[in-house]
């Protein structure tokens, strides 16, 4: 049977159709209008365009939204006064945070900073807490997105072996914990590998559920992959392409040609997990929203 190709494009569309409809409750029932703010330094090209598209999809759900754009050379105790004034901002209900930050900029003491009732990004240490402990509140947006694109193929998630592969904050760790926990559409036996495991196809090649998550280009290759897997690509990657007019292509982490065919499901790249970060993210925010007294 050909795999299913999950579509990550469609299924964040209906999350962004139902955000749209609770953002126009919300300015019926209590007058609020849902905030987002997004805090940018640097000229990072791939973060400019992530911060264009998480803009017009915030307007495009009726929310309102504000953009912090800093310099390179912005200095730590600038944005922590913008996340101090945002913090205080009544019109905003959500900040995030556009990682990663210029080198000389401590990441962690940014994150600490913001009011855990508006991280937008679930990556607050309090967000985080909350996660492990099996607690309402933000999820993580990229790997909450994750979740979602499981749920859509209807492979079951309890019970099954997940195999993720990174174990960064925003993506690697958060997903693991999430998959892990006694909960609905979770209850998995879960092992997070990275750069230091060792024999990885041998673990990988266990997956019911791959999650790759490494930023390395087609890294996962077919013998890597259990036959019928459910393999969900979280990995951008530009690679140098002559043939494009931007001179480069983007590609995961998987090697989709070679992988797709072996696979119960597959999330392409882009089109998979990308479109799910962004959905989230608003969610995120309208839910924040909906708690303000
Ligand atoms: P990080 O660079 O923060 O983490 C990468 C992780 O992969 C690390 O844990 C690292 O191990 C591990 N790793 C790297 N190389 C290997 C290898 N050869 N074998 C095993 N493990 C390896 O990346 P992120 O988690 O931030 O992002 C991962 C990818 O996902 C990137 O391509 C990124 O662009 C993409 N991404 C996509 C998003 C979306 O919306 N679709 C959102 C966020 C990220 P170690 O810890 O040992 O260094």
């Amino acid at each position: 049977m050909p795999p299913m190709i999950i579509d990550g494009k469609k299924i964040a569309e209906k999350i962004r159709a139902d955000v749209a409809c609770d953002v126009a409750a919300l300015k019926q029932s209590r007058g609020i209008t849902p905030g987002l703010a997004v805090i940018i330094a640097g000229d990072n090209p791939a973060s400019l365009s992530y911060v264009k598209s998480k803009r017009k999809a915030c307007e495009s759900a009726g929310m309102y939204s504000v953009e912090h754009a800093l310099k390179a050379d912005a200095t730590e105790t600038q944005v922590l006064a913008i996340i101090a004034e945002l913090n205080a901002d009544l019109r905003v209900h959500g900040i995030l945070v556009q990682l990663p930050l210029p080198r000389h900029i401590d990441e962690s003491k940014i994150i600490f900073a913001i009011n855990p009732a508006k991280d937008a990004d679930g990556i607050h240490p309090v967000s985080l807490g909350r996660l492990l402990l099996g607690v309402d509140g933000p999820r993580p947006c990229t790997p909450a997105g994750i979740q979602k694109l499981l749920e859509s193929t209807g492979a079951p998630i309890s019970g099954s072996r997940v195999v993720v592969l990174g174990r960064s904050n925003i993506v690697g760790k958060p997903v693991a914990a999430m998959l892990m926990q006694k909960a609905k559409n979770a209850d998995a036996t879960v092992t997070v590998c990275h750069s230091r495991s060792r024999d990885l196809p041998s673990i990988t090649r266990q997956a019911d559920i791959l999650i790759a998550a490494i930023g390395s280009p087609e890294f996962v290759t077919a013998s890597m992959v259990k036959d019928g897997a459910v393999v969900i690509d979280v990995g951008i990657n530009r690679v140098p392409d002559g043939s494009r007019e931007k001179g480069y292509r983007v590609v995961g982490d998987v090697k989709f040609d070679e992988v797709a065919p072996k696979c119960k499901a597959i999330s392409p790249v882009p089109g998979g997990v990308g479109p799910m970060t962004i959905a989230m993210l608003l969610h995120n925010t309208v839910q924040a929203a909906g708690k303000t007294v």
